[in-house]
Protein backbone atom coordinates (compact mmCIF):
# COMPACT_ATOMS: atom_id res chain seq x y z
CA UNK A 1 0.00 0.00 0.00
CA UNK A 2 1.02 3.39 -0.60
CA UNK A 3 1.70 6.20 1.83
CA UNK A 4 -0.75 8.11 -0.20
CA UNK A 5 -3.71 5.09 -0.05
CA UNK A 6 -2.70 4.81 3.37
CA UNK A 7 -3.29 8.06 4.37
CA UNK A 8 -6.58 8.39 2.03
CA UNK A 9 -8.05 5.16 4.40
CA UNK A 10 -7.02 6.46 7.60
CA UNK A 11 -9.30 9.36 6.97
CA UNK A 12 -12.03 7.63 5.21
CA UNK A 13 -13.95 6.57 8.35
CA UNK A 14 -17.42 4.71 7.51
CA UNK A 15 -20.01 5.45 10.18
CA UNK A 16 -23.61 4.11 9.98
CA UNK A 17 -26.06 5.46 11.99
CA UNK A 18 -29.67 4.82 12.53
CA UNK A 19 -29.83 1.22 11.10
CA UNK A 20 -32.08 -0.51 14.00
CA UNK A 21 -34.65 2.14 14.38
CA UNK A 22 -34.93 3.41 10.80
CA UNK A 23 -34.72 -0.12 8.91
CA UNK A 24 -32.13 1.36 6.34
CA UNK A 25 -28.39 2.56 6.37
CA UNK A 26 -27.11 5.81 6.05
CA UNK A 27 -23.42 6.19 4.86
CA UNK A 28 -21.30 8.88 5.33
CA UNK A 29 -18.00 9.03 4.28
CA UNK A 30 -17.64 12.90 4.80
CA UNK A 31 -13.94 12.75 5.60
CA UNK A 32 -13.10 11.12 2.52
CA UNK A 33 -15.12 13.68 0.75
CA UNK A 34 -13.77 16.56 2.40
CA UNK A 35 -9.75 15.69 1.80
CA UNK A 36 -9.91 15.11 -2.42
CA UNK A 37 -7.23 16.64 -4.54
CA UNK A 38 -7.81 20.01 -4.90
CA UNK A 39 -8.00 20.94 -8.72
CA UNK A 40 -4.70 22.21 -10.27
CA UNK A 41 -4.04 25.42 -12.58
CA UNK A 42 -3.50 22.94 -15.14
CA UNK A 43 -6.41 20.77 -14.79
CA UNK A 44 -5.48 17.84 -12.96
CA UNK A 45 -5.30 16.93 -9.58
CA UNK A 46 -2.46 15.52 -7.32
CA UNK A 47 -2.42 16.06 -3.84
CA UNK A 48 0.35 17.37 -1.69
CA UNK A 49 1.45 14.93 0.61
CA UNK A 50 1.43 15.50 4.04
CA UNK A 51 4.40 16.60 5.34
CA UNK A 52 4.09 13.51 7.64
CA UNK A 53 0.92 10.91 7.01
CA UNK A 54 -0.53 11.79 10.10
CA UNK A 55 -1.78 8.35 11.73
CA UNK A 56 -5.06 8.62 13.42
CA UNK A 57 -4.37 9.30 17.30
CA UNK A 58 -4.97 7.03 19.47
CA UNK A 59 -7.49 8.43 22.28
CA UNK A 60 -5.69 7.08 25.61
CA UNK A 61 -4.74 9.45 27.64
CA UNK A 62 -1.60 9.27 28.65
CA UNK A 63 -1.67 12.42 30.96
CA UNK A 64 0.43 14.98 28.55
CA UNK A 65 -1.16 17.54 26.85
CA UNK A 66 -2.29 17.95 22.92
CA UNK A 67 -1.97 20.72 21.41
CA UNK A 68 -3.18 21.78 17.12
CA UNK A 69 -2.06 24.95 15.65
CA UNK A 70 -3.40 26.38 12.03
CA UNK A 71 -1.30 28.64 10.12
CA UNK A 72 -2.61 29.18 7.21
CA UNK A 73 1.05 28.93 5.09
CA UNK A 74 4.02 26.40 5.55
CA UNK A 75 5.97 28.92 8.41
CA UNK A 76 2.98 30.64 10.47
CA UNK A 77 2.92 28.36 12.87
CA UNK A 78 6.88 27.84 13.04
CA UNK A 79 6.97 31.72 13.80
CA UNK A 80 4.91 32.46 15.96
CA UNK A 81 4.54 29.44 18.07
CA UNK A 82 7.72 27.15 18.06
CA UNK A 83 8.84 28.30 20.89
CA UNK A 84 6.52 27.38 22.97
CA UNK A 85 6.06 24.46 20.73
CA UNK A 86 9.79 23.53 22.06
CA UNK A 87 8.94 23.70 25.57
CA UNK A 88 5.87 21.64 25.06
CA UNK A 89 7.52 18.65 23.60
CA UNK A 90 10.91 18.82 26.04
CA UNK A 91 8.05 18.08 29.13
CA UNK A 92 6.44 15.13 26.47
CA UNK A 93 2.93 16.91 25.65
CA UNK A 94 1.81 16.42 22.18
CA UNK A 95 2.43 19.30 19.53
CA UNK A 96 1.08 19.37 15.77
CA UNK A 97 1.47 22.29 13.30
CA UNK A 98 -1.35 22.48 10.51
CA UNK A 99 -0.60 24.36 7.77
CA UNK A 100 -4.27 25.18 6.19
CA UNK A 101 -2.66 25.95 2.78
CA UNK A 102 0.22 24.30 0.75
CA UNK A 103 2.05 27.47 -0.23
CA UNK A 104 2.01 27.16 -3.54
CA UNK A 105 2.33 30.93 -4.43
CA UNK A 106 4.93 31.57 -1.96
CA UNK A 107 7.73 32.53 -3.44
CA UNK A 108 9.20 35.21 -6.08
CA UNK A 109 11.32 32.64 -9.06
CA UNK A 110 9.02 29.08 -8.44
CA UNK A 111 5.18 28.34 -7.34
CA UNK A 112 2.93 24.97 -7.90
CA UNK A 113 3.38 21.58 -7.39
CA UNK A 114 7.51 21.78 -6.81
CA UNK A 115 7.19 24.55 -4.24
CA UNK A 116 4.07 22.87 -2.52
CA UNK A 117 6.56 20.01 -2.13
CA UNK A 118 9.56 22.13 -0.91
CA UNK A 119 7.23 23.66 1.68
CA UNK A 120 5.61 20.76 3.25
CA UNK A 121 9.71 19.19 3.62
CA UNK A 122 10.52 22.52 5.34
CA UNK A 123 7.63 22.42 8.06
CA UNK A 124 8.93 18.65 8.15
CA UNK A 125 12.06 19.99 9.04
CA UNK A 126 10.97 22.15 11.53
CA UNK A 127 8.36 19.19 13.27
CA UNK A 128 11.98 17.38 13.22
CA UNK A 129 13.67 19.88 15.25
CA UNK A 130 10.80 20.73 17.69
CA UNK A 131 9.93 17.35 18.29
CA UNK A 132 6.76 17.90 17.14
CA UNK A 133 4.07 16.57 14.14
CA UNK A 134 3.31 18.75 10.35
CA UNK A 135 0.71 18.49 8.11
CA UNK A 136 -0.06 20.54 5.07
CA UNK A 137 -3.40 20.52 3.13
CA UNK A 138 -3.34 20.18 -0.16
CA UNK A 139 -5.74 24.08 -0.63
CA UNK A 140 -3.97 26.86 -3.00
CA UNK A 141 -2.12 29.43 -0.88
CA UNK A 142 -3.81 32.65 -2.19
CA UNK A 143 -7.37 30.55 -2.32
CA UNK A 144 -8.23 29.58 0.95
CA UNK A 145 -12.19 30.16 1.98
CA UNK A 146 -14.17 29.54 5.15
CA UNK A 147 -16.75 27.17 3.53
CA UNK A 148 -18.79 23.76 5.16
CA UNK A 149 -16.37 21.58 3.76
CA UNK A 150 -13.45 23.37 5.34
CA UNK A 151 -14.39 23.87 8.44
CA UNK A 152 -15.29 20.16 8.45
CA UNK A 153 -11.87 19.63 7.87
CA UNK A 154 -10.54 21.43 10.66
CA UNK A 155 -13.31 20.30 13.00
CA UNK A 156 -11.94 16.68 12.05
CA UNK A 157 -8.13 17.83 12.47
CA UNK A 158 -8.91 19.03 15.93
CA UNK A 159 -10.74 15.79 17.13
CA UNK A 160 -8.84 14.15 15.38
CA UNK A 161 -6.06 15.44 18.01
CA UNK A 162 -7.82 15.24 20.70
CA UNK A 163 -6.57 18.96 21.11
CA UNK A 164 -6.81 20.70 24.96
CA UNK A 165 -5.23 23.80 23.35
CA UNK A 166 -6.01 25.21 19.33
CA UNK A 167 -4.08 28.00 18.11
CA UNK A 168 -4.85 29.83 14.95
CA UNK A 169 -4.95 33.51 13.34
CA UNK A 170 -7.02 36.03 14.33
CA UNK A 171 -9.87 37.02 12.24
CA UNK A 172 -8.24 40.53 11.56
CA UNK A 173 -5.33 39.91 9.35
CA UNK A 174 -3.50 41.70 6.43
CA UNK A 175 -4.23 38.20 4.41
CA UNK A 176 -7.45 36.92 3.72
CA UNK A 177 -5.78 32.86 4.38
CA UNK A 178 -4.95 33.91 7.65
CA UNK A 179 -8.42 35.95 8.13
CA UNK A 180 -9.64 33.16 7.04
CA UNK A 181 -7.79 29.98 8.84
CA UNK A 182 -9.23 32.70 11.85
CA UNK A 183 -12.83 32.33 10.81
CA UNK A 184 -12.71 28.55 9.92
CA UNK A 185 -11.07 27.55 13.25
CA UNK A 186 -13.69 29.77 15.36
CA UNK A 187 -16.85 28.16 13.63
CA UNK A 188 -15.06 25.06 14.93
CA UNK A 189 -14.98 25.81 18.44
CA UNK A 190 -18.06 25.20 19.35
CA UNK A 191 -18.91 22.43 16.70
CA UNK A 192 -16.14 20.15 18.05
CA UNK A 193 -18.28 19.09 20.78
CA UNK A 194 -21.35 18.79 18.72
CA UNK A 195 -21.95 15.15 18.47
CA UNK A 196 -23.77 14.94 15.05
CA UNK A 197 -21.99 17.55 13.30
CA UNK A 198 -19.19 15.40 11.48
CA UNK A 199 -20.67 12.29 13.01
CA UNK A 200 -17.40 10.10 11.20
CA UNK A 201 -15.03 11.66 14.02
CA UNK A 202 -16.23 10.85 18.21
CA UNK A 203 -16.41 14.98 19.41
CA UNK A 204 -14.65 16.21 21.81
CA UNK A 205 -15.85 15.22 25.51
CA UNK A 206 -14.08 18.75 26.49
CA UNK A 207 -14.05 22.17 24.17
CA UNK A 208 -10.49 23.45 23.90
CA UNK A 209 -8.68 26.15 25.06
CA UNK A 210 -8.73 28.18 21.33
CA UNK A 211 -5.81 31.12 21.55
CA UNK A 212 -5.21 33.53 18.69
CA UNK A 213 -1.32 33.76 17.56
CA UNK A 214 0.36 37.62 18.37
CA UNK A 215 -0.48 40.29 15.52
CA UNK A 216 0.05 44.28 15.58
CA UNK A 217 -3.21 44.86 13.61
CA UNK A 218 -5.70 47.53 16.01
CA UNK A 219 -8.79 47.66 14.42
CA UNK A 220 -11.69 46.49 15.15
CA UNK A 221 -9.65 45.74 18.35
CA UNK A 222 -5.67 45.06 19.17
CA UNK A 223 -4.28 41.84 20.12
CA UNK A 224 -4.32 41.42 23.66
CA UNK A 225 -1.34 38.96 25.81
CA UNK A 226 -3.30 37.26 27.59
CA UNK A 227 -0.66 34.75 28.29
CA UNK A 228 2.39 35.55 27.46
CA UNK A 229 6.13 32.82 27.32
CA UNK A 230 9.43 33.29 27.96
CA UNK A 231 11.10 31.08 25.19
CA UNK A 232 14.95 32.11 25.84
CA UNK A 233 15.44 28.19 26.88
CA UNK A 234 14.96 27.29 23.37
CA UNK A 235 15.64 29.97 21.11
CA UNK A 236 17.98 28.21 19.63
CA UNK A 237 15.51 25.47 17.89
CA UNK A 238 13.25 28.33 17.10
CA UNK A 239 16.30 30.39 15.01
CA UNK A 240 17.20 26.84 13.47
CA UNK A 241 13.14 26.52 12.02
CA UNK A 242 13.98 30.14 10.71
CA UNK A 243 16.98 28.69 8.86
CA UNK A 244 14.62 25.46 7.95
CA UNK A 245 12.35 27.49 6.45
CA UNK A 246 14.95 28.38 3.42
CA UNK A 247 12.67 29.59 0.57
CA UNK A 248 10.66 31.88 2.85
CA UNK A 249 13.20 33.59 4.64
CA UNK A 250 16.64 32.87 3.24
CA UNK A 251 15.54 33.39 -0.45
CA UNK A 252 12.74 36.02 0.61
CA UNK A 253 9.24 34.16 0.09
CA UNK A 254 7.18 36.13 -2.58
CA UNK A 255 7.31 39.73 -2.24
CA UNK A 256 10.67 40.87 0.36
CA UNK A 257 11.58 42.22 -2.64
CA UNK A 258 14.43 39.90 -3.59
CA UNK A 259 14.92 38.96 -6.88
CA UNK A 260 18.22 37.25 -6.94
CA UNK A 261 20.95 35.24 -4.12
CA UNK A 262 24.56 35.93 -3.74
CA UNK A 263 26.39 33.15 -5.52
CA UNK A 264 29.96 33.38 -3.39
CA UNK A 265 29.66 31.74 -0.50
CA UNK A 266 30.75 34.81 1.90
CA UNK A 267 27.65 36.96 0.61
CA UNK A 268 25.19 34.13 1.44
CA UNK A 269 26.59 33.48 5.06
CA UNK A 270 26.25 37.47 5.57
CA UNK A 271 22.78 37.03 4.14
CA UNK A 272 22.01 34.00 6.26
CA UNK A 273 23.35 36.03 9.48
CA UNK A 274 21.30 39.02 8.45
CA UNK A 275 17.77 36.87 8.49
CA UNK A 276 18.75 35.31 12.14
CA UNK A 277 19.56 38.85 13.29
CA UNK A 278 16.00 40.11 11.77
CA UNK A 279 14.46 37.42 13.27
CA UNK A 280 16.32 37.25 16.62
CA UNK A 281 15.11 41.46 16.87
CA UNK A 282 11.44 39.97 16.13
CA UNK A 283 11.10 37.48 18.68
CA UNK A 284 12.68 40.14 21.30
CA UNK A 285 10.26 42.70 20.26
CA UNK A 286 7.40 40.74 21.76
CA UNK A 287 9.07 40.47 25.34
CA UNK A 288 9.78 44.53 24.97
CA UNK A 289 6.11 44.64 23.91
CA UNK A 290 4.48 42.21 26.57
CA UNK A 291 6.97 43.46 29.49
CA UNK A 292 4.40 44.27 31.38
CA UNK A 293 2.45 41.15 31.19
CA UNK A 294 5.38 39.01 31.02
CA UNK A 295 6.00 40.35 34.95
CA UNK A 296 2.93 39.03 35.84
CA UNK A 297 4.04 35.31 35.01
CA UNK A 298 7.03 35.29 36.08
CA UNK A 299 8.06 38.02 38.53
CA UNK A 300 8.70 41.30 38.34
CA UNK A 301 13.01 40.39 38.43
CA UNK A 302 13.00 37.52 35.82
CA UNK A 303 10.27 39.14 33.39
CA UNK A 304 13.36 42.17 33.14
CA UNK A 305 15.67 39.72 32.36
CA UNK A 306 14.09 37.79 29.24
CA UNK A 307 14.69 38.30 25.49
CA UNK A 308 12.41 36.69 23.65
CA UNK A 309 8.77 35.75 24.05
CA UNK A 310 5.46 34.48 22.17
CA UNK A 311 2.22 35.56 23.17
CA UNK A 312 -0.91 34.58 22.97
CA UNK A 313 -4.91 35.85 23.39
CA UNK A 314 -7.99 33.88 24.41
CA UNK A 315 -10.34 33.38 21.91
CA UNK A 316 -14.03 33.68 23.65
CA UNK A 317 -15.75 30.75 21.58
CA UNK A 318 -13.75 27.96 22.93
CA UNK A 319 -13.54 27.09 26.72
CA UNK A 320 -12.53 29.96 29.05
CA UNK A 321 -9.74 29.23 31.12
CA UNK A 322 -9.27 30.77 34.76
CA UNK A 323 -5.80 32.03 35.35
CA UNK A 324 -5.12 28.25 37.30
CA UNK A 325 -5.78 26.32 34.11
CA UNK A 326 -3.68 28.75 32.31
CA UNK A 327 -0.90 27.67 34.50
CA UNK A 328 -1.63 23.95 33.97
CA UNK A 329 -1.90 24.43 30.10
CA UNK A 330 1.35 26.29 30.13
CA UNK A 331 3.38 24.40 33.06
CA UNK A 332 6.62 26.81 32.37
CA UNK A 333 6.05 29.83 34.57
CA UNK A 334 7.56 30.82 37.55
CA UNK A 335 5.97 28.59 40.56
CA UNK A 336 6.40 31.80 42.97
CA UNK A 337 4.08 33.70 40.73
CA UNK A 338 1.52 31.55 40.36
CA UNK A 339 -1.26 32.94 43.05
CA UNK A 340 -0.21 36.38 42.35
CA UNK A 341 -2.42 37.92 39.70
CA UNK A 342 -1.03 40.69 37.82
CA UNK A 343 -2.77 43.52 37.31
CA UNK A 344 -3.15 43.18 33.56
CA UNK A 345 -1.96 40.33 32.96
CA UNK A 346 -4.50 37.07 32.04
CA UNK A 347 -7.68 38.27 31.84
ZN1 LIG B 1 1.00 33.32 6.22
Amino acid sequence: MTLRNADRMARTRWFVAGAAAMGTFIILSGAAASRQPAPRRDGTTTRTQAAKTPAPVARADDGKLRIICFGAHPDDCELRAAGVAALWTANGHHVKFVSVTNGDIGHWKMAGGPLAQRRAAEVQRCADILGSEAEVLDIHDGELLPTLENRKTITRLIREWNADIVMCHRPNDYHPDHRNVGLLVQDAAYMVTVPFFCPDVPPLEKNPVFLYFEDRFQKPNPFAADVVVAIDDVIDKKLACVEALESQFYEGGCCSGVTRLPDDPAAQATRRRDVLDRFRNRFASTADRFRRELAGWYGDEAAGGIRYAEAFEICEYGRRPTREELQQLFPFFAEDVRDAPPDGAAR
